[in-house]
């Protein structure tokens, strides 16, 4: 009989680096394999457990909302939505406004869309190793040439500047400019987060400018970093601010806030045939609910200390450095961690990269710090044995 590896393998578009395990089932930060054999998950689906796996106030709501309502465009008003966009208002002070959508990519998409639309600019300053999609907007904003590799001709009008690089923004950004983008912690590019003067000057200087601050909360937010967005340890208050991953626990779905200094969105201007759908909208209110009744914001900031505290006390020579902030955190190490990443998986242990050299850590929020214990122990056991490995 075909494994399921095997299947996806022959089956799939080939777009994925596939692993030969599956996992079938899951709760909290475990994940179960065919087999029943249990592996810590510090990937969150690259961020969108956050609320671990099959939350159970989610999987409530879904199917309470299932037997109700699925579908319903935005044309006609619902109580979900409307009650999600209510307490979506809430969560920054100043964005009230919000546009659903189904993914990361399609939040950053609709962001550019109405940063062109509102200042009748064209012009985009993104940063380089950021990374906001592969829609062809967005992916015009990534900066890795890797995933533009075979797709150009991309979006005109994009450019890339250093990242918290205050100079560089300074002259980056000018009369021409729709919009300044920017991850308020870096992710696929290797875990880097912004200083606060760096995205407060980004503020500023978009504000003097007549540009748009956009900040991409993809994989920061919904209390990943220790705050429920990443940009609120700086203080700002960005223009938009791009959603999805955790937002609604694990269902698809994005939203691109919007504040008052966005013009001109009007009836028509976009759309999206499933976004605000009654289905995902049930799962967004039970999943924020979640987050603040089991404090999982704090939980984040106290497990993300604890965690990196525990990883900066490893001693290994291959280790450059441990960065992050809350529970987003990255181990740089000197060279290549592809071999660490399957050391990790067979001791039953399933983290990211982050580009070649970072390991990137991305734990559900309620993981144990019994569970923490364990990858710092694995960790520590990996860099060992590859060093041993090494030495014959
Ligand atoms: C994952 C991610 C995206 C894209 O989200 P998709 O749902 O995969 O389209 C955009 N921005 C950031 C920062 C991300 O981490």
């Amino acid at each position: 009989m075909a494994t399921f590896y095997e299947i996806e393998t022959k089956y799939g578009a080939g777009v994925y680096y596939k692993q030969p395990v599956a996992f079938v089932r899951g709760q909290g930060a475990t994940l179960w394999d065919a087999d029943e054999v249990a592996y810590i998950d510090c990937t969150s689906g690259h961020g969108a457990a956050n609320l671990g796996h099959a939350h159970p106030k989610v999987a409530a709501a879904l199917a309470e909302q299932a037997s109700r309502l699925i579908t319903l465009f935005e044309t006609y008003p619902n109580d979900q939505r409307a009650a999600l966009m209510q307490k979506m208002a809430s969560l920054v002070p100043g964005l009230e406004r919000v546009f659903f959508c189904n993914s990361g990519t399609e939040s950053v998409e609709a962001a550019l869309k109405f940063a062109r639309l509102s200042t009748g600019r064209a012009e985009i300053v993104a940063a380089m190793r950021a990374f906001h999609g592969r829609t062809f907007g967005a992916l015009s904003a990534t900066f890795n040439k890797k995933y533009h590799q075979g797709f150009e001709p991309l979006l005109p009008g994009f450019s890339h500047m250093s990242y918290n690089n205050i100079e560089a923004l300074d002259k980056a950004v000018t009369e021409k400019t729709a919009a300044v983008i920017l991850e308020a912690v870096q992710g696929e590019g290797g875990i880097y987060p912004a200083s606060a003067e760096y995205l407060q000057a980004a503020q500023r200087i978009c504000h003097e400018r007549g540009a748009l601050f956009i900040v991409d909360e993809v994989q920061s937010g919904f209390g990943r970093t220790g705050k429920m967005f990443a940009f609120q340890h700086s203080g700002v208050i960005p223009d938009m601010v791009c959603c999805a991953k955790s937002l609604a626990g694990g269902v698809p779905m994005g939203a691109t806030l919007i504040g008052e200094r966005v013009q001109q969105i009007v009836a028509g201007a976009h759309g999206s045939t499933f976004g605000g759908n009654p289905l995902s909208c049930a799962a967004a209110l039970a999943a924020l609910a979640a987050i603040e009744e089991e404090d999982l914001v704090a939980q984040a900031a106290e497990k993300g200390e604890y965690f990196m505290e525990k990883l900066k006390v490893i001693r290994s020579p291959l280790i450059r450095e441990v960065r992050g902030l809350g529970l987003m955190i990255g181990v740089e190490l000197k060279q290549k961690v592809a071999p660490y990443l399957k050391a990790l998986q067979d001791r039953r242990i399933l983290v990211l990269n982050a580009g070649m050299t970072v390991i990137r850590f991305l734990p559900p929020l309620v993981i144990t710090y019994e569970q923490l214990d364990r990858v710092v122990a694995a960790l520590d056991d990996a860099l060992k044995m590859e060093l041993e490995a090494d030495d014959e």
